[in-house]
């Protein structure tokens, strides 16, 4: 026969799944001699039984009920609804894990005219029972029958106005006979019965309304969102009430093993005299600090201090405790893992550790890489709910507050002058740079999570909420519309890039920090992961902080971003206006010293470690005005009589250079085959660095994009060689390899890696070209219908579609380590960064992952996470 009861005695910690997470450390607590009141578990199966509406199921569960319950009166030696000394029961929900949502506590279950009156004359305080009688009437309409909380509370409003009191505990016996009296009449009017007298169907009611409460609209939709099963069902555990309310050697309150929002090892919490159960949260008397309990009740103090310790020891972990005191005798009425702070997790896991309590594992495994991400960026302000004007996407993390511009130009003016701003783009682009740059946030109403914005935001770990289509951006009249709102520049916004939210002036930031436990929990994270995390990076500065953050390798350096800078811009300009070879390479060869410098600044920050050099990647017309915006200025020019040839001559090339899908077009490897004297600029200047470094230790990788055809590579490969030879025979140490970012590349992996030394997947292109979605244009266009029709569960740009490209990754690693056994394997797309996708480069046995600087420390506890 199944088992659907178990008093506390009876069970323990590892019975969770059918205990629930509070009976199951209930049962533990009991079974090691701690004082926890007498009481039994009715089981999750029990529960799941009842939802199916299975016949006669309740009738038979209440028997097994009513035998745990004789037991417990036996050993109590009270009786549920004795009218001489009644035993009173407290029914709290405990499912397998701690779920918001489900049914509250009822307290004081037992009681009715009668008993009242029983403990009021055994506890000799007539107060005490009426406010436990009006207590629980409130309890039972408000969480087993649903009469609003507020009815309840207007009632007891009404009583204290008339009484002219302020406060509840200084309701006197009379007034809270009228209020039980009016709490009684409301029940009635709200369920259309008699508030029910019998204890038996009191609790029999409290029972299966925490069973329905699995099933309530609230409690699915938190499962929903947190991925959890819907067939765990709930435990009901019933316990024998201890009174915090009968005078003041009575309490209660609630306290954590160490500091919930620090970490620091200490008891933390809060207490009251004389209060039962909800006091201590509901805000109406302030609870005093825990330290005080000491002044008050040494002994109990002490007591409560060795035994949350040792409840901590035994659980090795951080407990969130209940207790209560009744006429000097200590109860605790409950424990579970305590919540913490991102901060508090990571002292908390790395003390326990340096305690040893727990092995540095199972520290790691404490700390999520969503703590980690909330550390390294200015958020809201938790306690701080804000006013929504808009949502975009959640480009890039962290909060940031601002004045409102609309022009890059203006943006850099404003900063420059110690400022704090917020760019507002319809979408950006690589004219914009400097305006990214100089802004303390990113907001555009196109573009997706890979998009310009989002991408350079993320480098530069600037918050950016990207692809906010309610915004109108009005860029001739300096003017955002949101709605029926009107901001003009120089108004003050919020953007929380970590949840797309775009709020109305400044709203309250917490600042990052970076403790010295979050670099030892990194360096233990380091210690067992399998993948190493490598950084994408494009100058010194983003390797330095590559660096410091425990990036291992350069995996990524996308050198048309070198390009950006306002004193290369006009000679890249020039280079790719250039018409005759003779004109683009006198521009090359400017460029090429400018490349050197750069090199050789990433080179001598990363000495001793790998640095992936990627050539040029994107659509040369990327690096010239819109051909609307050159019209603009051609008029003008020749409005105000200047000479316009030299801009007709940038537009005519613009116009020559318009793809239909650049995305799919002259871009890549493709630039280095046709017009090589890029490539070799390139792979020269790069040449020149090392030559120069001689003090460094340099390991150098040079990386084709968007490669698909072992011709493409051997041709560049063979460019690379042939260079070297330039320089002094030896003295140059370098890998070729190639970039897997096409679908083709990936199924002929084996013969690229004929060629190429190394391969790194990148997955923004892969994901764009193996699914064929835009990259750019998706996800402000239907990627939220796909995701809420369920099609994708998140945008496969950000978290790694396993199926599709995922497959292609499983391949190319496959056939190009056959042909190149020792080729070393990673990814830079933006998925290097997100945990699920590292986890997923981990399965296969990838080398490294490469993200943003700002993202290496998250990846760093995911890889270990995926080792774990
Ligand atoms: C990629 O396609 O994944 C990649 C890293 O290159 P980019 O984003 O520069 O196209
Ligand atoms: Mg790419």
């Amino acid at each position: 026969m199944i088992k659907y009861v178990y008093d506390f005695s009876e069970g323990s910690s590892d019975m969770k799944a059918l205990l629930g997470g509070k009976g199951a450390y209930l049962a533990q607590m009991v079974k090691e001699g701690l004082p926890v009141p007498s009481g039994f578990t009715v089981t999750t199966k029990a529960c799941l039984r009842y939802l199916q509406q299975e016949k006669g199921f309740m009738d038979a569960l209440w028997v097994d009920v009513q035998a745990a319950l004789s037991r417990l009166e036996e050993r109590m030696g009270k009786t549920l609804g004795s009218d001489s000394d009644p035993l009173l029961l407290s029914v709290r929900s405990g499912a397998p894990v701690s779920m918001p949502g489900m049914m509250d506590t009822v307290l004081n279950l037992g009681l009715n005219d009668e008993t009242r009156s029983a403990l009021a004359a055994m506890s000799g305080n007539d107060r005490f029972a009426w406010d436990s009688y009006r207590r629980f009437i409130q309890m039972f309409g408000d969480v087993v029958k649903g009469v609003a909380g507020e009815k309840f509370e207007s009632l007891l409003d009404d009583v204290k106005r008339e009484n002219v009191v302020t406060y509840d505990n200084q309701l006197g016996p009379d007034a809270l006979e009228d209020l039980v009296c009016r709490y009684k009449t409301l029940y009635k009017k709200e369920t259309g019965e008699d508030f029910p007298s019998d204890p038996m169907v009191q609790l029999k009611l409290a029972v299966e309304a925490v069973f329905d409460s699995w099933n309530t609209p609230r409690a699915k939709t938190y499962r929903k969102i947190h991925h959890m099963a819907d067939d765990m069902g709930t435990a009901v555990n019933v316990m024998a009430m201890v009174y915090g309310n009968l005078g003041d050697d009575s309490g209660t309150g609630v306290c954590f093993s160490r500091n919930p929002a620090d970490g620091e090892k200490k008891l933390y919490g809060e207490f009251l005299i004389n209060a039962q159960g909800e006091d201590v949260v509901a805000g109406i008397r302030t609870p005093q600090p825990i330290a005080a309990l000491e002044g008050v009740m040494p002994d109990i103090y002490r007591d409560l201090s060795e035994k949350v310790e040792n409840l901590e020891s035994r659980f090795q972990e951080m407990q969130d405790i209940e207790f209560t005191v009744e006429r000097g005798k200590l109860y605790i009425l409950q424990t579970r893992t305590g919540k913490r702070s991102a901060q508090a997790a990571v002292k908390i896991a790395v003390d326990m550790a340096n305690e040893g309590l727990i092995s540095k594992k199972t520290a790691i495994g404490r700390v999520t890489p969503d703590q980690v991400e909330r550390l390294l960026h200015s958020q809201i302000d938790p306690g701080y709910v804000p006013e929504v004007l808009a949502q975009g996407l959640p480009a890039s993390p962290g909060a940031a507050v601002g004045q409102i511009v609309f022009d890059p130009d203006e943006a850099v003016r404003l900063s420059d002058k110690g400022e704090s701003v917020l760019l507002v783009r319809p979408e950006t682009t690589p004219d914009d740079i400097h305006g990214l740059y100089a802004a303390r946030g990113i907001l555009t109403s196109r573009g997706g999570m890979t998009s310009h914005a989002a991408v350079v935001a993320r480098g530069l770990g600037k918050p950016c909420v990207s692809g906010a289509e309610d915004l109108l951006i009005d860029l001739e009249g300096k003017r955002l519309i949101i709605g029926d709102r009107i901001f003009s520049e120089g108004d003050v916004l919020t953007v929380d890039g970590s949840t797309g939210r775009v709020i109305e002036g400044s709203v309250p930031l917490s600042l990052p920090s970076i403790s010295g436990e979050l670099e030892t929990i990194l360096d233990w994270s380091d210690e067992v992961s399998a993948l190493q995390v490598w950084a994408n990076g494009d100058t010194p500065d983003d390797a330095k902080r590559a660096r410091s953050f425990g990036a291992k390798g350069i995996g990524l350096c996308r050198t048309e971003h070198m390009f950006m800078a306002e004193d290369r811009f006009p000679v890249m300009q020039r280079m790719v206006v250039a018409k005759e070879l003779e004109e683009r390479k006198a521009a090359l060869e400017e460029l090429r010293a400018m490349q050197k410098e750069d090199f050789m600044g990433i080179f001598r920050e990363m000495d001793g470690l790998p640095v992936i050099v990627r050539l040029l990647d994107p659509p040369l017309h990327e690096f010239l005005p819109r051909v609307s915006e050159l019209d603009k200025r051609i008029a003008q020019a020749e409005e105000s009589g200047q000479d316009a040839s030299a801009l007709r001559k940038v537009k005519d090339r613009a116009e020559n250079l318009r793809e239909v899908n650049p995305m799919l077009g002259f871009r890549g490897c493709r630039l280095g085959l046709v017009y090589p004297e890029i490539y070799e600029m390139q792979i020269r200047a790069i040449f020149d660095a090392m030559s120069e470094l001689t003090d460094v230790d340099l390991k150098v990788e040079i990386m084709m994009p968007l490669v698909q055809t072992k011709r493409e590579m051997s041709i560049l490969k063979e460019m690379v060689l042939s260079i070297a030879g330039e320089y002094e025979a030896g003295s140059l140490k370098y890998l070729v390899g190639t970039m897997i970012e096409l679908p083709r590349a990936a199924l002929r992996a084996g013969e690229l890696a004929e060629d190429a030394e190394f391969f790194s997947f990148g997955t923004n292109d892969l994901t764009q070209t193996c699914l064929g979605l835009s990259r750019d244009d998706v996800e402000a266009k239907f990627m939220k219908d796909y995701v809420e029709k369920g099609v994708f569960k998140l945008s496969p740009f950000h978290e790694l579609d396993r199926d599709g490209v995922g497959e292609l990754m499983s391949i190319a690693l496959q056939r190009g380590r056959e042909v190149r056994p020792d080729i070393s394997v990673g990814i830079c797309g933006e998925h290097g960064g997100n945990p699920e996708s590292i986890a997923f480069c981990h399965s296969i046995g990838l080398d490294y992952v490469s993200c943003s600087p700002f993202r290496v420390p998250v990846a760093r506890i995911a890889a270990a996470w995926s080792a774990l």
